[in-house]
């Protein structure tokens, strides 16, 4: 999992979603109770299976010789709260940002994000790191939501996922339609797909597209 880890953060540099140490990635340990995760501080070149930490649930430091990213408390949060939820994703990545900074979802006019977020990409609240808030307005936004991403207002994305890959790739495909659909308002009013079409979708794309896994 420390492999896997850090190996998906050089995908948040190669897609252009953080600068300097912004960002992180963490991934659930399966059959554990304990997550990997980015060490505070480290830069993107430097991050190695070795040097990520592991924390429990509850954020506190198990295994590792860097203090955890200053984000921890939010991830576990979310592990605590979401027992489907296998990994975690946070950026800053520009074009979501940038919705979340005027507080607006992003509204479902791209197939693709019918297909991957099954509708928007909602709003959460302002929060301010340091306690449970920014991990509680995640969790309180995405339950019983489609969407793998939430635009946590005026800060940026997290996104979730059966693991971490599937976060990560949340992120860029939320990063990717905050970008086309922040274009497309450039010269017009994106025209909404009726909700059945969503609908019909999701469905497919998340049941029936891709490689059957072998039985
Ligand atoms: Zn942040």
């Amino acid at each position: 999992m420390r492999q896997i880890v850090a190996d998906l953060h050089a995908e948040l540099v190669r897609y252009n979603l953080v600068v300097w140490t912004a960002g992180n990635v963490s991934g659930r340990i399966p059959g554990e109770d304990l997550f990997v995760i980015k060490p505070s501080g480290v830069s993107y070149d430097e991050l190695t299976p070795e040097n990520m930490v592991v924390c429990d649930l509850d954020g506190n430091l198990v295994e590792g010789e860097h203090a955890p990213s200053s984000d921890t408390a939010a991830h576990a949060y979310v592990y605590r709260n979401m027992p489907e939820v296998g990994g975690v994703v946070h950026t800053h990545s520009t074009y979501a940002s940038a919705w979340a900074a005027r507080g607006e979802a992003i509204p479902c006019v791209l197939t693709a994000m019918a297909d991957e977020f099954g509708g928007e990409i909602p709003i959460g609240p302002f929060a301010l790191i340091g306690d449970d808030s920014i991990g509680q307005g995640i969790v309180e936004t995405l339950k019983g939501h489609r969407s793998k991403a939430v635009l946590m207002q005026n800060h940026g994305v997290f996104s979730i996922g059966k693991d971490a890959k599937s976060a990560v790739k949340a992120a860029v495909m939320c990063e990717d339609v905050a970008r086309t659909v922040h274009v497309a308002r450039q010269l017009g009013e994106p025209l909404p797909i009726p909700q059945d079409d969503i609908d019909r979708l999701y469905d497919r794309y998340q049941n029936v597209y891709g490689q059957r896994s072998p039985r």
